[in-house]
């Protein structure tokens, strides 16, 4: 490693090398030795993340707001009500949202030759206000100015024709979960699954098992009983999480370095899970979150730094001000502790955050609630989502503390050959075509009161 960095430093600095040879060889060590060493960011101790906005909601929607479907991306004046200016509260709660995003719309111009523009006509169903729209493309665009993610929403997009997969989703899970819990490995689990150093766990509905190929250090699987995902009771996706949770405090006791747990839970092979029986994997890593989670945590971290010096209250927690926007907009449900987001940076359509400040039975329950929306409002089988959970042992560090953070994204027609991921997502901008608010409309229904 260090051959090929001293390298590319020897190209840069031949002249200098060429004037001071051997001294200066000895200095390009040093700056090596300092550039090898990452050090990893200090964290602040952050104000604590509540799940109550940080302004008046109910003074917002009166003066400011006009509970628009779409984000304002263009001139403010069309978003927000008259004489909104004249009130501190929109000029504060504008802030906010400005402090973090950026968006903009552009218009993409697109001209049809006559019999192309036939079949795009038949596509609106001979709605001309569409094909207007389908002329001038309105793209808006939403950026994170701290974590960079990035989204364009293009409404019109979502409605162009995809072929329907050939099987159906009904026939592909009937036909996947008979064949599939014949052979189960996960359902034979005393047999066929490994253990690791701490043994195995179990509870009431679920089991722990090792995965033969880890990822990590501290790398465990948890498992409902139930074989079929579809069929998955609120109680037995509990005894899930209490038993990884329970798996957390026993491998953070045995080694106090590894603080950062995670759960990651794909569901079906085209969510990218290589068992159908549904597991979830734990792990507990060391010295900081995986690198995904991490970025969103500095620049968590960032954004404190840039309010710093503000007066006490107006210290800002990241995760806080991301829910005030989101609140603004109309895009969160909440239940006492735990807010439900439709993020403005979605990653797909129905791309679910809920943040949370306890990790408790309650949570859980929301969690349930979002999976059944998926499988039984969305149709939508397969998914893929995260549970980070704070650094464990808060008391002696809680610097860099974030809230209980979960994050769930469709992945597709559960029989589709068709893959959903393509190069915007995993090279370049995340491409939604539903605005947030049409998405939030939908998912709004799922939920009961907890
Ligand atoms: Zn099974
Ligand atoms: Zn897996």
């Amino acid at each position: 490693m260090i051959g090929i960095f001293s390298g590319i430093l020897i190209t840069t600095f031949i002249p200098d090398l060429l004037l001071k040879k051997k001294s200066s060889i000895k200095q390009y060590d040093d700056i090596l030795d300092r550039k090898n060493v990452y050090e990893f960011a200090e964290y602040s101790q952050w104000p604590p993340f509540l799940t109550d906005s940080t302004f008046d909601l109910n003074l917002w929607r009166k003066h400011c707001w006009t509970n628009q479907v779409s984000l304002p991306t263009q001139d403010p004046d069309l978003y927000y009500k008259r004489n909104y200016t004249a009130f501190s509260i929109c000029k504060d709660v504008i802030h906010i949202i400005d402090s973090i995003y950026n968006m903009k719309t552009t218009i993409a111009k697109v001209e049809y030759p006559e019999t192309f523009a036939q079949k795009i006509r038949k596509i609106f169903n001979d709605d001309n206000t569409l094909y207007a729209k389908a002329l001038e493309q309105e793209l808006h665009f939403v950026i994170n100015k701290y974590s960079f993610e990035h989204t364009v929403y293009n409404p019109l997009r979502g409605r162009r024709p995809i072929q329907p997969p050939e099987l159906s989703f009904e026939v592909y899970l009937n036909q996947t979960m008979e064949k599939t819990s014949k052979s189960c490995d996960l359902c034979n689990y005393q047999n066929m699954t490994a253990i690791d150093s701490l043994g195995r766990m179990e509870n009431q509905y679920a089991y722990s098992a090792a995965n033969a190929f880890k990822f990590d250090q501290w790398h465990s699987m948890f498992m409902p009983r139930q074989h079929d995902i579809t069929k998955l009771t609120f109680k037995e996706m509990k005894d899930v999480f209490t038993l990884a949770w329970k798996w957390f405090q026993a491998v953070h006791k045995q080694s106090p370095s590894h603080r950062f747990p995670t759960m990651l839970w794909d569901s079906l092979p085209h969510g990218g899970a290589s068992q159908v029986h549904p597991h979830v994997h734990a792990t507990l890593h060391s010295d900081h979150y995986y690198g995904q989670f991490e970025s969103i945590r500095f620049a968590s971290e960032r954004y404190y730094r840039d309010h710093e010096n503000a007066k006490k209250h107006h210290q800002k927690n990241y995760f806080r001000a991301i829910q005030d926007i989101h609140m603004a907009f109309n895009l969160t449900v909440s239940f006492n502790g735990i807010t439900v987001l439709v993020p403005i940076t979605s990653r797909k359509e129905y791309d679910i955050i809920v943040l949370a400040e306890n990790f408790d039975e309650r949570f859980i329950k929301v969690i349930y609630q979002i999976v059944q929306g998926y499988f039984n409002k969305l149709k939508q089988y397969s998914f893929s989502s995260c549970l980070y959970l704070p650094p464990l042992s808060p008391n002696q560090d809680d610097s860099g503390l974030t809230p209980i953070y979960y994050r769930i994204i469709p992945r597709g027609q559960v029989s589709s050959l068709l893959s959903e991921v393509s190069s915007l997502d995993l090279l370049s901008i995340y491409n939604v075509n539903k605005l947030p608010a049409a998405l939030f409309a939908e998912i709004i229904t799922w939920f009961q009161k907890i």
